[in-house]
């Protein structure tokens, strides 16, 4: 226990001593007891007390009233925060989400059988190291088994979150589920019960589970319990959408591979789950190559992604960002591209994407199950000329033009409208193919060519 004790902050220990030299006692509980027993250091320590709120707030200097109906303060310790909640017992839940009342108890013990997993269920003394495990959390945390405290049923039943926790967890923890509590999340009750959680805290375990090792456990465990159709019935299209002769899986375990091979990165994780999304409403028999195809699956995926992202509460910066990723996913770069073709590709994908679009095009050919060393090398190729260009300051936008909207103006003599923006557009490209191009003279003398050309076709 000494090891456990050693990670434990003096302030977490000066303020279970405080409690006691009021007669009371303190307990560190939950993720930080889990996290300390795997060797990992916790992010934040909460303390449970059978002291009642009103009293913490007695026994310490500063303390802010975070969820006084709850139970729950803020004790600062040299202005670091620590939530102290007092052991509460288990009450009824009619809606799903929380507790009708809440109802405090003395008892750890008590308050340990309320919570969820069996791993999240060990108290910790932070001065004698004695450690409270009624349901033998340390054991399953050894077998790498997440298991509901008490009957699973009525637990996924009571709070529709703990499903989807349980599918976090069994990523981020790397665990398998006991069977019994696998069985429950499967369940009609724990459906209907998951089905009233809001779309923010669904949005937000996602987001937490992309932080594991591999997100593929989560979104596979969700998929296997039903949660994910519930959730997002659009991936389930995936499931058995087998592919063409290159690849190794269905559509639904190559997204689950690229979700792995891609950076820890939510955003960019996002887009690799949702990247071939749009493939099973595209896919097509061709007798010319005697297999399937899934032609503009990028652009229906895109489509299809943007309104989940909506249900799912991303804000419109990600949304967007992950969006424009499954659109542009498909990288077909080969090394006779020349450098204007290059500068094409930049200028449609847009400068600021393309780094994330390396990596989720890496995570894309990773995820093919087959030997891809080439596949890489290309986008390496891409990426090292993209960058080149992009740092050589090559005109990408039309802000980059040496002349703006006002100069076409006035030294063609037409008034503000969309022919301005077409004008510009148009020597926008010349530019690409022709960087030397942009210069001003030149410029202007392109520009009134274009411009009487289009007259001069005029009826
Ligand atoms: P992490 O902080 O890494 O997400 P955690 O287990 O600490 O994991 P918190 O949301 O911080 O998760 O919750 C702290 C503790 O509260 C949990 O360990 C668990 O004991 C309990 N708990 C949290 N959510 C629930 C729930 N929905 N049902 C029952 N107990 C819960
Ligand atoms: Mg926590």
């Amino acid at each position: 226990m000494r090891s456990l004790l050693e990670k434990v902050p003096e302030d977490v220990a000066f303020l279970v001593r405080r409690l006691r030299e009021k007669g009371k006692r303190g307990w560190i509980v939950g993720g930080c007891v889990r996290d300390l027993l795997r060797g990992k250091t916790p992010k934040d320590w909460d303390v449970a007390t059978d002291a009642r709120p009103n009293e913490v707030k007695r026994f310490f200097p500063r303390v802010i009233e975070t969820g006084i109906a709850h139970g729950t303060v803020t004790v600062l310790v040299d202005h670091r925060p620590y939530e102290v909640t007092t052991l509460r017992g288990e009450g009824a839940y009619s809606d799903g989400r929380r507790p009708d009342k809440v109802e405090f108890v003395d008892d750890i013990v008590a308050d340990l059988a309320r919570r969820d997993f069996t791993f999240n269920a060990i108290a910790l003394d932070p001065i004698d190291g004695h450690v409270i495990d009624p349901f033998d959390g340390k054991g399953d945390l050894d077998r790498g088994l997440l298991r509901a405290v008490g009957d699973p049923r009525e637990r996924f039943a009571e709070d529709g979150l703990r499903v989807l926790r349980a599918a976090r967890f069994s990523a981020t923890l790397d665990v398998a589920i006991d069977e019994a509590t696998l069985q429950a999340m499967s369940s009609d009750s724990a459906h209907d019960t998951f089905k009233k959680v809001s779309a923010e805290r669904v949005r937000d375990e996602w987001v937490k589970s992309m932080t594991a090792g591999k997100p593929s456990i989560a979104f596979d465990t969700m998929r296997k319990t039903g949660l994910l159709g519930i959730t997002c019935p659009e991936l389930i299209e995936s499931v058995g959408c087998t592919q063409n002769r290159y690849h190794s899986f269905d559509v639904w375990g190559h997204a689950m591979a690229c979700l792995d091979a891609a950076e820890p990165d939510a955003v960019l994780r996002m887009s690799a789950l949702f990247h071939d999304v749009g493939k099973p409403r595209s896919r097509a028999f061709s007798d010319k190559t005697n297999d399937f195809t899934f032609y503009d699956h990028e652009r229906i995926g895109a489509e299809m992604a943007d309104p989940i992202l909506q249900r799912l509460r991303f804000s419109n910066e990600e949304r967007q960002t992950i969006v424009a990723l499954v659109r542009h996913h498909l990288i077909c770069y080969s090394a006779d591209w020349t450098d204007a073709a290059v500068r094409r590709w930049l200028r449609r994908v847009s400068p600021g994407l393309a780094p994330l679009l390396y990596k989720l095009g890496r995570a894309d050919v990773r995820g093919k199950g087959r030997p891809v060393d080439d596949e890489l090398a290309n986008i390496d190729e891409l990426e090292e000329r993209a960058t080149k260009l992009v740092a050589d300051g090559t005109a990408l936008s039309t802000r980059d033009l040496a002349i703006k909207g006002h100069d076409v103006m006035k030294e063609l003599g037409i008034k503000p409208g969309p022919v301005v923006g077409r004008l510009l557009d148009r020597l926008l490209e010349l530019v690409i193919d022709d960087p030397s191009r942009n210069e001003r003279d030149t410029l202007i003398a392109e520009a009134k060519q274009i411009l009487s050309e289009a007259e001069g076709s005029k009826p």
